[in-house]
């Protein structure tokens, strides 16, 4: 029997004063509710109780892998989720297209963030031809350099074997672009391939005008949180389970990725509070029909709390569940139903916060609670009580028949 995981990101809040209720809790969401209502509901510490989960380590967490033990960075994790293949020993940076001074001062951490496909392909073409070739000749290790979305981008370095070195960028204005460092011995090659690498691309971004034309013009790439590609053992080996990922977000992509699942993009499904949520729901309920677990992902909910709008948390709320309604009757009772979200992002705080997320687990044998309601106000209540993230592909696998017993 298969089931649906969908994570409405950051959906969780704090009771907001004066009447101390949540976007989830004042949310019209009926199709929500009575899967709540018919099936077991509780609360999720992500990663631990009071620990500030980021998406990425949150989502490994869901899928069923300790990120203390499997998360190296959020680099690697960006780059699957561009479409880069990445194997072990591979390190990826976050990359950033960006503007500096004469002096290598930093003008513009974003080179004014509105960076074309044409000046995307520009960054890209000229450091693959310039750049890349110098490198690879001088190290002896293969480069890959990509252009994702606007100004970011990723640089894998293939079998680097280690990710010890520090950032070129400063993550502030006005200063000057970092040495890279090695945090070890073993990672001298690796910093010294990294300061070339930078001072080759900024000369080569200038030499070709990429973007001059521009007010900032680019012509440096800055690079930040070096990641070893984890090793990790796929969901279909770990958990017994073929796993289908929907998506818009590029980081949360990877991660599902990086555990071995089937990447599927829909419709309408850009990773943003404007998202329309009806083609990825369709696409879900297919799915279920070739895979033992289909995650959805919505990250509306946690763009309005970052931007501290409480009424469109509700409205994004409210407009998945009116996706999820159309759809619901299609999905037959024979299938597990998990919705949860990530992490709790309380609109007054603009950020993730420690707090437990709300749970409900809807599928055949599943206890009914008296909880009728998805909320961060009432599924203490529930049956399944406390969880932790980690904990939760245990409790579908064993619902769902797959996992082995442990012990005799
Ligand atoms: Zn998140
Ligand atoms: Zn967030």
């Amino acid at each position: 029997m298969p089931a649906l995981l969908i994570v409405l990101d950051g959906a969780s809040d704090r009771p907001v004063k004066p009447r101390g209720a949540t976007p989830l809790h004042d949310a019209h969401k009926p199709t929500i509710d009575r899967l709540t209502e018919e099936g077991s509901c509780g609360m999720l510490d992500p990663i631990a109780p009071g620990v500030r989960p980021g998406s990425d380590t949150s989502h490994l967490a869901l899928f069923g892998y300790d990120p203390l033990k499997y998360y190296t960075g959020r680099g690697p994790l960006e780059a699957l989720g561009a479409g880069i293949e990445l194997g072990p020993g591979d390190v990826a940076f976050r990359a950033n297209a960006a503007t500096v001074d004469e002096d290598l001062v930093v003008v513009d951490r974003r080179a004014g963030r509105r960076v074309s496909s044409e000046e995307a392909r520009a960054i890209e073409e000229v450091v693959s031809n310039e750049v890349v070739p110098l490198l690879e000749r001088r190290y002896g290790l293969r480069l890959l350099y990509k252009q994702t979305v606007e100004h970011r981008g990723v640089l894998v370095v293939r079998e680097a074997n280690t990710s010890s070195v520090t950032d070129t960028d400063p993550h502030k204005v006005g200063a000057k672009v970092l040495k890279c460092r090695p945090l070890d011995e073993s990672a001298q090659t690796l910093a010294s391939l990294v300061n070339e690498f930078t001072e080759l691309v900024h000369k080569a971004l200038k030499r070709h005008s990429v973007g001059s034309s521009r007010s900032p013009p680019i012509n440096m790439i800055l690079l930040r949180g070096p990641g070893l590609m984890p090793k990790i053992e796929p969901l279909p080996l770990k958990y017994r389970m073929r796993g289908a990922a929907i998506a818009g977000v590029a980081l949360i992509r990877g991660v599902a990725k990086a555990v071995g699942m089937d990447v599927y993009i829909a419709d309408g499904l850009l990773g943003t509070a404007q998202d329309r949520y009806e083609p990825g729901v369709r696409l879900s309920v297919d799915l279920l029909k070739k895979y033992d677990l289909v995650f959805l992902h919505v990250k509306g909910t946690d763009s309005a709390a970052h931007d501290g709008n409480y009424e469109l948390k509700v409205k994004v709320i409210e407009e998945f569940d009116r996706a999820l309604g159309t759809v619901i009757d299609a999905v037959g009772q024979d299938v597990y139903i998990v919705i949860t979200s990530d992490h709790t992002t309380p609109v007054n705080v603009g950020d993730h916060t420690g707090e437990p997320t709300p749970i409900a687990i809807y599928g055949p044998d599943v206890v009914k609670d008296d909880v009728s309601k998805l909320s961060e106000l009432t599924c203490w209540r529930g049956a399944l009580g406390r969880i932790r993230g980690i904990d939760l592909m245990n409790i579908l696998g064993s619902y769902m028949g797959l996992t082995e017993k442990f012990g005799e």
